[in-house]
């Protein structure tokens, strides 16, 4: 009883997701690497679950969504599918997004929230002349169950290094 067209899910189950998405970023960078994580779903089904690998690989190119479509995609086509990112996605993954048929993605932090922490994508955007307004598919803010500085900032005893 799946309507493809019109996802039929509710806004408290997209803050749930978001929320695993965020807590998985916070692990992720409690362990060493970088704060962002990425969930595919697909008709409430979680297709891949994935954290930004940039530390292990030295590749730039392994951000969380370009690492969760790269799992996703072993399933099958993503269109429809959904996405939930810790972060604004940048506009190299937001692209990839898009070519998959992503039909969402729901994000807790902003490039205004992460300025201060070194994270902002936005000047990637203006250099490409690339515009949000309109989006190329919906970009959904939701509220996070922790603030930036938790996720982004300074964490105990350790020095943040970009
Ligand atoms: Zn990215």
């Amino acid at each position: 009883m799946t309507d493809a067209s019109t996802p039929d899910i509710s806004l408290p189950t997209h803050q749930a997701w978001l929320v695993k998405t965020v807590e998985l970023a916070l692990n992720h960078r409690r362990r060493g690497g970088r704060p962002f994580a990425a969930l595919l779903v697909r008709d409430g089904q979680l297709l891949a679950s994935a954290v930004n690998l940039m530390h292990l690989a030295g590749d730039p190119t392994r951000h969380a969504e370009l690492e969760a479509l790269r799992t996703a995609s072993q399933h099958g086509p993503l269109k429809g599918a959904v996405v939930y990112a810790s972060g604004h996605p940048c506009p190299m993954c937001l692209s990839a997004l898009v070519m998959n048929d992503i039909s969402a993605v729901y994000y807790a932090f902003d490039n205004q929230d992460a300025a201060p922490y070194g994270f902002d994508s936005s000047m990637s955007y203006a250099r490409l002349g690339l515009s949000l307004a309109p989006p190329p598919l919906p970009l959904i803010k939701l509220a996070s169950p922790i603030s930036a500085a938790t996720l982004y900032g300074n964490m105990d005893g350790c020095d943040h290094h970009e």
